[in-house]
């Protein structure tokens, strides 16, 4: 998958690293460290310092799909917290650790919601996200996987 141009900016293609953000956060030359972060945050991003700090104790999938919305703020260079930030952060995640192939086929064999989140290893908001950021061809390829035609029930 292709990153997104931002401004004009080329984006590198970084295929290879879909499902591992530890090696997006070396990519992007973010530390991460676990410690403790503001009650009732799991994780946050320091700009400044090119930080990424994880809560301890996390789950794997809250800790995993934690860090990737923080290294979404490092990618976009966030700072501060703003609703447009948090929905840019969110969806650059979902789109690195799913892939509309991956969430095709998922859907097929599970197609509800929470479960199919489990079944790709997010968190089913993260799934969200995912099918907020899709392209109409995307949503639609995604649509027929959910429901295909034939199984359309006339009233
Ligand atoms: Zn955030």
């Amino acid at each position: 998958m292709a990153w997104p141009r931002i401004e004009g900016t080329q984006i590198l293609d970084l295929t290879n690293y879909r499902t591992s953000p530890e090696h997006i956060a070396d990519y992007l030359g973010i530390k991460v460290i676990t410690a403790d972060v503001p009650t009732g945050w799991w994780g946050l991003y320091d700009h400044p310092r090119r930080t990424v700090v994880i809560a301890p104790g996390l789950a794997p999938v809250q800790r995993r799909c934690t860090l990737m919305h923080e290294l979404g703020h490092a990618y976009f260079e966030h700072q501060g917290v703003t609703g447009k930030y948090e929905l840019q952060a969110n969806r650059w995640a979902a789109r690195q650790l799913l892939s509309v192939d991956d969430v095709v086929h998922a859907a097929r064999a599970e197609p509800r919601h929470n479960a199919l989140a489990c079944s790709l290893g997010v968190l089913p908001d993260f799934l969200t996200h995912f099918v907020g950021s899709l392209s109409h061809h995307e949503y639609r390829r995604l649509s027929m996987a959910l429901h295909p035609a034939g199984d359309t029930v006339c009233a």
